[in-house]
């Protein structure tokens, strides 16, 4: 018989949208009349921007006659994309065409980047955070087991949490790959300048690499917040980016985002000689992927027309509107509140420490709201509670108001 890696048993099971998914179906089963709300949701609501559309529509006619078709193009994508990307997004920072790879977005990419490195490097990761992270480096082995607190033996966990206002304190051990989002789902909140800059420094002096989750980016607003990491000195040679247009331009289901990996980011061979990550990374890319659509890159390339940024400002300014309303609703019944500025996420601290699975019974028991427990998104997410700004308006004052009119904190 084959053998399996074992690794994959090590995973706590994906119990946190499941359970969330069977609670609301019981709850729904047993009051056909109640009407839920859901703003659990993580995933985008709003079409795509029609700049894309049109875009995409002009591209699916090219495919059908022989003198435009396309078949298999560049794996690092297509350099009419590229270009858009680093003209409107790192203009000025000395980002090259080769250090852009277009991909099927930014989870297969948070997922496979920890190939490139030795098993026995030592991660961080922020408590509580995206799971993708942490999860794809228990699969390849750079974890123990899950120990009865909910953290995995041989990870560096950092706390965020509202005592250190969710900026992660450095680690004592040092830890050779660092994952960073920013915007943070699930806790909606940044670091500024200043903030990652500590970060940058650390990497540097200790020769650790920052892997930097920028797939919220479009919705930062405070000027004081880095739209990418390389805006702070010296980021190049410690970073990479991963950006994706799932949640800027509503691509969740058209799928295309991209890593950002300057050739000046190294890692360490076992004799000690210092080998440029970028070569590795095209080598995987190229290897183990066949490109993102023409399609859907020229839907993607169609953000940067100046239809398309008013047509994605406006989506985007939907979704922080409905963030500001569950906010501002928020704090006025009296619940301790954070992010909705430069996220659509809000992270609300339960009344009097109430753990967060029992806050999701209450919502839903009460006010037939449905959000996301702290908990499911890493042991220190325990006590707090996510609700997303990506619902529609009217059911988001609808839940709001029943939040302010029923609840009592
Ligand atoms: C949604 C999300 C992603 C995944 O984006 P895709 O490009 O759709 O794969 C990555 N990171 C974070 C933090 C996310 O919330």
């Amino acid at each position: 018989m084959a053998k399996i890696n074992e690794n994959y048993l090590k995973l706590a099971g994906s119990y946190l949208f499941r359970e969330t998914a069977h609670r609301t179906a019981a709850y729904k089963e047993a009051h056909p009349e109640a009407d839920v709300i859901s703003l659990g949701i993580g995933d985008v609501t709003q079409p795509l921007p029609k700049a894309c559309i049109e875009a995409m529509h002009k591209a699916v006619d090219e495919m059908a006659c022989s003198s435009t078709f396309r078949g298999y193009g560049p794996e690092q994508g297509y350099s009419f994309l590229i270009e858009k990307i680093i003209e409107n997004n790192y203009k000025g920072l000395g980002i090259e065409n080769d250090e852009i790879f277009i991909s099927d977005g930014a989870k297969s990419d948070c997922g496979n980047i920890q190939e490139i490195f030795s098993v026995d490097n030592r991660i961080a990761i922020t408590d509580p955070v995206y799971p993708v992270y942490l999860d794809t480096n228990v699969m390849a082995g750079r974890t123990g087991l899950l120990a009865e607190d909910g953290h995995y033996a041989g990870v560096t966990y950092l706390s965020c949490n509202a005592e250190n206002n969710f900026c992660p304190e450095l680690p004592e051990e040092r830890p050779d790959l660092i994952y960073l989002c920013c915007p943070n789902n699930p806790t909606g909140t940044t670091l500024n300048r200043e903030q990652l800059k500590v970060w940058v420094d650390y990497a540097r002096e200790n020769e650790s690499v920052i892997l930097f989750d920028a797939a919220y980016n479009a919705y930062i607003t405070d000027e004081d917040v880095p739209r990418t990491i390389f805006e702070i000195e010296g980021a190049h040679d410690v970073a990479i980016e991963f950006r994706s247009f799932s949640k800027t331009a509503g691509f969740t289901g058209t799928r295309c985002g991209y890593i950002v990996l300057p050739k000046t980011v190294m890692g360490k061979t076992a004799d000690g000689s210092r080998q440029a990550l970028n070569p590795l990374w095209n080598r995987r890319h190229t290897t183990k992927f066949n490109g993102t659509a023409y399609i859907i890159q020229r839907g993607a390339e169609a953000i940067y027309t100046p239809e398309g940024k008013q047509q994605v400002k406006e989506i985007i300014s939907y979704y922080m509107e409905n963030a500001r309303i569950i906010r501002e609703g928020l704090t006025a019944a009296g619940v301790t509140a954070f992010g909705g500025v430069n996220a659509p996420y809000i992270w609300l601290k339960t009344p009097d420490n109430m753990p967060s699975w029992d806050f999701f019974d209450k919502l839903l028991n009460e006010v037939n709201i449905v959000g996301t427990p702290g908990a499911g998104f890493g042991p220190c997410g325990e006590g707090y509670f996510r609700l997303t700004a990506f619902g529609n308006r009217e059911k988001t004052i609808e839940a709001v108001e029943r939040i302010r009119n029923n609840l009592h904190f």
